[in-house]
């Protein structure tokens, strides 16, 4: 009866009367029976060796519950692996018939099948793998793994070949008080970028730009015809929105960037030296436009960026106005005295008067009103 109770593909946690809290207690009620049976001697009306491979299907076949960054704990998923364990631990026997069902492979993919790239980029980052992503879950999951190597040679070398290339691909930590909890990323999803000095203006910059659709996925679009990756700053900002799109550590070190991105006398940038926003942020769309030249999004900078801008000068006296259009990609607005954007804006197109302006109508020196018309 408790086992026509199990969840499955087809009938979902809520039409079998599953709930969170109340799973819990029904697994240890599962598990503790299942240790008297197998106790009788074998002589049970449930085919105990029969339940590994059906529960190694529902494994298999259950849904992720558990999100990055979260602390829900899919205790459904805890239930189903303890009762394995269980299993295994009660019989060494049964260890074979998992081993034929390739048990290893699917808790291997349990706990470290990283998100398909389409998923990551389409936001469905957050729900996707690997199913165990908590503390708990994946402490049963090591549990059950560690019990089926356990005397047997089979399960043991399928594990050592999967953790071989995770191994190999993995890199050494070599500093002290190394927490992955502290390195792991947000729980808002989003990845920082280092700070390694002075570079906080150039860094909040970047964030604003990767955090414009547009320009991000167009940039990452692209393909980069550099020859020396190393010193493009287009494949070096594609590397960067890259991980701060997929990464799941904490920030993103720039230091690569930092490199490609030079100034007019061909230097790097200088990590120590904090440098005017708004001269990087022009640096920067020039520089970017510059590299987009032989892509399809050559006019992406200017399509996004470029506004121009009318400036009219009225003379007082005459009352002749003198027009003159410039072409810009950004506006430095004034912060002081303004409490919002829309203010600072209203200020940068109001009239003002410049004294002393020789008017070329009425040719006389007088005052003059000047606004700009965007
Ligand atoms: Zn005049």
């Amino acid at each position: 009866m408790l086992l026509s109770l199990l969840p499955t593909k087809d009938r979902g946690a809520e039409e079998t009367g599953f709930a969170a809290d109340r799973c819990e207690k029904y697994f240890e009620l599962l598990n503790a029976l299942l240790l008297k049976l197998h106790a009788r001697d074998g002589h049970s009306e449930v085919d105990l060796a029969a339940l590994v491979p059906t529960l190694l299907s529902m494994v298999r076949s259950h849904r992720i519950v558990e999100q990055r960054g979260q602390t829900r704990t899919d205790r459904t998923l805890i239930g189903l692996l303890n009762t394995l364990t269980t299993l295994m631990a009660s019989d060494p026997s049964f260890r074979e018939v998992a081993a034929s069902s390739g048990t290893v492979k699917v808790l291997f993919d349990c706990l470290f099948a990283l998100p398909q790239t389409s998923s990551a980029v389409a936001g469905a980052a957050a729900s996707a793998p690997p199913m165990c992503k908590v503390a708990p879950t994946r402490a049963a999951a090591y549990r059950l793994l560690s019990t089926l190597c356990e005397g047997h040679k089979g399960n043991l070398s399928a594990l050592v070949v999967l953790l071989e290339p995770l191994q190999r691909n993995t890199t050494k930590v070599g500093k002290w008080r190394y927490q992955i909890s502290r390195v792991s990323k947000s729980f808002t999803g989003y990845v920082g970028i280092k700070n390694l000095g002075c570079i906080c203006y150039m860094n909040s910059m970047l964030q604003q730009f990767y955090m414009l659709p547009q320009l991000r996925h167009a940039l990452l679009s692209v393909e980069d015809a550099a020859d020396d990756k190393a010193d493009s700053i287009l494949y070096q900002l594609q590397t960067m929105f890259g991980y701060l799109t997929l990464s799941e550590r904490q920030d993103y070190d720039p230091t690569p960037w930092c490199q490609a991105f030079k100034d007019a006398a061909g230097n790097p940038v200088n990590i120590k030296i904090q440098q005017d926003a708004e001269e990087f942020l022009g640096t920067f769309i020039e520089k970017v436009e510059a590299a987009l030249q032989p892509t399809p999004h050559k006019s992406l900078m200017n399509d996004l960026f470029m506004y121009s801008v009318t400036g009219q000068l009225a003379c007082q006296s005459c009352h002749a106005v003198r027009e003159r259009e410039e072409t810009n990609t950004h506006i430095a607005v004034e912060v002081k005295n303004f409490s919002n954007l829309r203010d600072s804006l209203g200020n940068f197109v109001s009239w003002e008067t410049i004294p002393d302006y020789q008017c070329s109508s009425c040719n006389q020196k007088v005052g003059c009103s000047s606004m700009c018309a965007c």
